[in-house]
């Protein structure tokens, strides 16, 4: 590749990520005799918890199921402290993990990958990096992650903003001093809706800028209790296997039987209460039909609504932060702590930029159409180009020089969401077309990286140098990830499942809505029929 400046030594697998994929990756494919580095823009591992730092940030599955599952040992030695573990705790499990495995000396950190060239007379790829190295490898695997290309909108006037400014996607490592000041800031989300309740506790005031409502539902987070812990350490494997062979989400849940339009109003009532009370996603999981019917779904809504209004003292601002125009559970649902009581403190303003949209950012804030809103801190909440942003600042290319960027230009097409036709010896772990975003992602990296590893290990056994997948086995498998979403309601929100958050991106809903129990038996058959779909050399 042209500016090269040196070439270190030829890898088996180069692994673009130290995230939870990253780490997985290295440890199989070390143990499977391979060599393997990986590369990561970040200076240590953790992946989206290295940088999502914002007060509050915390995960929305619960600890006892979001943490690996390969090794036994492992799971019951690490202990968690609380139902959803904060994004320390969450770091110091993946450095645990690093340590024990002794993983970091085949990690590469502040190295950031910005092209994978493949050639195909010497079978290589070669990653170059932002500094102009290149790395040769047989293998490339992007371990990349669904939402780590953090995104700050376009909007008019913000590099004028004279006060500090912070991303939730990329939160400073030193601690942030909020106390007294007054901050603003854009999106309400998953990470948003986290991150208010905290920020509003220090601050002098604070200016929510909504342009969208979101549905969250209480995460009735504490900490774990050692019968509760207990009840999962004493049957780990087992119910691990149950999460990824039997769940749609890799995700032990109460999983419904019944659907919500046979339930009586009092029973429904009833039951949403009941896991309300409880906490978390679990919510989602009442009854059958709450993602494939859209009377349904209303009622979950109108539960929600009605909680907010209870909650909320103002009447505007309740009806504010009621979302109507998408059905529940279409975007994906938020988990919050006092998220909705926030907006009962004085000190706490909702601003409807969806009626009064933002027209510029000021040297001292912002400016709708109706008004001037100053602030001395601006945080953007504003989300991810998401499952395909990582891959797109990576100029990919195949042997015939196709760059992945234009093949995906009408959106992505993978076979089963782990490689593009026409970039051999190319993997993508939770990729487009796979559960990824819509499951418990560790569940599903795990899942992943077996496969990868098993494949390139299968490849060894046969000697075989070159995988690719077959075209028509791609366009079909696009074609059925389609069909599913089409049997939900999940395609009628504008969502980042679909590219709507950002700009011209195509509207394609992306993840394998299927489920990782049904993804994994066509993942397995197909390597029982001999890696169906995919050609070797
Ligand atoms: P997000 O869900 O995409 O939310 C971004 C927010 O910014 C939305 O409210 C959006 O409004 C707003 N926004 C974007 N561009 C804007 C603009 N130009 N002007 C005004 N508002 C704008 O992003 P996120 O909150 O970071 O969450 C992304 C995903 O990360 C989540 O869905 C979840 O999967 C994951 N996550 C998980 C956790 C957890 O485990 N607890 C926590 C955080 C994030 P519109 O809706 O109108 O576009």
């Amino acid at each position: 590749m042209p500016g090269s400046s040196g070439t270190e030594d030829r890898l088996d697998v180069a692994v673009v990520g130290a995230g939870f994929s990253g780490l997985y990756l290295i440890h199989r494919l070390r143990k499977l005799g391979f060599s393997v580095r990986a590369f990561d823009s970040a200076g240590d591992i953790g992946g989206t918890w290295y940088w999502n730092r914002y007060p509050g940030a915390r995960c929305d599955v619960e600890s006892m199921q979001y943490s690996y599952s390969f090794d036994e040992d492992l799971q019951r030695d690490w202990n968690w402290s609380e139902r959803f573990a904060t994004q320390p705790e969450i770091l110091a499990y993946a450095q645990h993990v690093a340590e024990r495995f002794d993983l970091k000396r085949d990690i590469r950190f502040n190295t950031t990958i910005a092209a994978a060239h493949y050639d195909e007379a010497a079978q290589l790829w070669t990653l170059m990096t932002d500094k102009g190295e290149a790395i040769e490898a047989r293998f490339c695997v992007m371990a990349t992650g669904c939402l780590s290309a953090a995104r700050d909108p376009e909007i008019k006037g913000a590099a004028r903003f004279a006060g500090a400014v912070y991303r939730t996607g990329n939160w400073p490592h030193e601690p942030v001093d909020l106390s007294g000041k007054r901050v603003g800031v854009i999106g309400t989300g998953s990470s948003a809706i986290q991150a208010i309740p905290e920020i509003a506790r220090q601050a002098g005031h604070l200016f929510v800028f909504q342009r969208t409502p979101n549905f969250s539902v209480p995460a009735k987070n504490a900490p774990l209790t050692p019968d509760y812990v207990a009840s999962w350490k004493d049957d780990y494997p087992a119910l691990r296997k149950r999460a990824r062979e039997e769940t749609r989400s890799g995700t032990i849940y109460e999983f419904a039987v019944k659907s919500a339009l046979e339930a009586t109003p009092e029973e429904r009532e009833a039951e949403y209460q009941r896991r309300w009370d409880k906490g978390g996603a679990n919510f989602m999981h009442a009854y059958t039909d709450l993602v494939v019917d859209e009377r349904a779904s209303e009622t979950a809504a109108e539960f929600v609504r009605r909680k907010i209004r209870a909650v909320v003292k103002d009447a505007r601002t309740a009806e504010l932060l009621s979302p109507k125009d998408y059905p529940i559970f279409t975007k994906r649902i938020c988990v919050d702590t006092d998220y909705y009581a926030t907006f009962n403190c004085a000190n706490v303003t909702l601003v409807d930029i969806r009626r009064d949209p933002i027209q510029e950012i000021t040297p001292t804030g912002l400016r709708t159409g109706a008004q001037d809103f100053d602030f001395d801190v601006l945080v953007y909440a504003t989300g991810f180009d998401a499952m395909t942003g990582a891959l797109d600042r990576i100029d990919i290319r195949g042997p015939d020089g196709r760059d992945l960027r234009s093949k995906w230009a009408h959106g992505p097409r993978a076979y089963l969401g782990l490689m593009s036709a026409g970039f051999p010896n190319l993997f993508i772990v939770t990729g487009p077309g796979s559960p990824s975003v819509l499951s418990n992602v560790i569940t599903s990296i795990e899942q992943h990286v077996e496969f990868i590893t098993d494949c390139i290990d299968h490849m060894r056994a046969k000697g075989l140098a070159r995988i690719d997948p077959a075209q028509e086995a791609e366009d079909r498998w696009v074609a059925h990830v389609g069909e599913v979403a089409g049997g939900t309601l999940l395609p009628k929100a504008a969502s980042w499942y679909m590219g709507a958050n950002i700009p011209g991106k195509p509207r394609v809903f992306m993840p394998y809505v299927g489920g990782v129990d049904r993804y994994r038996r066509a993942c397995n058959d197909i390597v029982a029929k001999g890696y169906e779909g995919f050609t070797f050399a």
